[in-house]
């Protein structure tokens, strides 16, 4: 089995509309891709942000310019119109855990992936309200973020830890903290190991300036040792990246002795051994990729 669980029907761009975005057809776009790469598995997590109901949790400035559009309608599309699992990502709000928990509740959601992307200084991953323009030092920004994720892993409100070392968004054109990285790695694995949260390996960041995974491999081996499991997502906002890099993910995942990973239904995880599925389209021999 392989899994795509990290996606986004909309791009990022603010004047996306839900209308053209969450439809069967484009829906069906995602499908076509994840079938030529054998990706069998698929569900939607679209950024909690982006709903109305999201204000109660958090009124950032940037949260109520994105937050459009109505969270059941959401669910319903992918439930009665789609055949993807159902999935949110939902930023981890420090405070509103009580809150978090309440809306995420009252869905029934397959899975939810957590997320930090800002943490109280600011966001890691944007040019706005950015945390790089904080005055904090590459050291204590690391610092800030691996504490904040292992909040979040620790909050119990997830199913999956989201690109876990997100912090890394910007490569070389922020600082980063020199040595062995793993002293910053290591102020969330409490949090990791003690709600057993699965950690996602993410290509996404193949396609951001960190030009890595995420996690790096040091990271994702300590989140092993303390038993994690994976899921494996490409974060894709748009079809043609549905399952982009999988070899690369999966040539880290074989090297660190990972066979399996985590697939959920209605929020209960269990373990499938990594494979692709056989595609519509059969190769010269007849054969799909097996
Ligand atoms: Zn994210
Ligand atoms: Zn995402």
């Amino acid at each position: 089995m392989l899994t795509d669980y990290h996606l986004h029907l909309r791009s990022d761009a603010l004047d996306a509309t839900a209308q053209e975005h969450y439809s069967p057809a484009n829906v069906e776009r995602y499908r076509t891709a994840a079938r030529e790469r054998g990706i069998a598995e698929l569900g939607v997590s679209e950024h909690v942000y982006r709903f109305t109901q999201a204000l109660d949790l958090w009124r950032h400035p940037f949260w109520e310019q994105y937050a459009h559009d109505d969270l059941d309608h959401y669910c319903g599309f992918v439930r009665e119109q789609t055949d993807l699992r159902l999935g949110i990502e939902t930023d981890f709000v420090p405070g509103a855990e009580d809150r978090t928990a309440n809306l995420l509740e009252r869905r029934d959601f397959d899975y939810v992936v957590g997320s930090v992307h800002f943490m109280r200084e600011g966001a890691v991953d944007m040019g706005e309200y950015s945390a790089w323009d904080s005055g904090l030092s590459a050291e204590e920004i690391w610092r800030r973020y691996f504490r904040t994720l292992g909040e979040a892993a620790g909050s119990g409100l997830f199913d999956v830890l989201a690109h876990p070392d997100l912090v890394k968004w910007w490569g070389a054109e922020r600082p980063l903290p020199e040595g062995d990285l793993r002293r910053y790695y290591e102020l969330a694995i409490e949090g990791i190991a003690e709600t057993g949260i699965a950690v996602e390996v993410s290509t996404a960041g193949l396609r951001k300036r960190a030009g890595e995974i995420y996690p790096a491999p040091a990271f994702l081996e300590m989140c092993l040792e303390v038993g994690a499991s994976v899921a494996l997502s490409s974060d894709a906002h748009r079809p043609q990246d549905v399952g982009a890099d999988y070899e690369q993910a999966l040539a880290m995942l074989s090297e660190l002795g990972v066979g399996e990973l985590c697939v959920f239904d209605r929020r209960v995880r269990r373990l499938e051994p990594i494979g692709a599925s056989e595609t519509s389209t059969p190769g010269p021999s007849g054969a799909g990729r097996a």
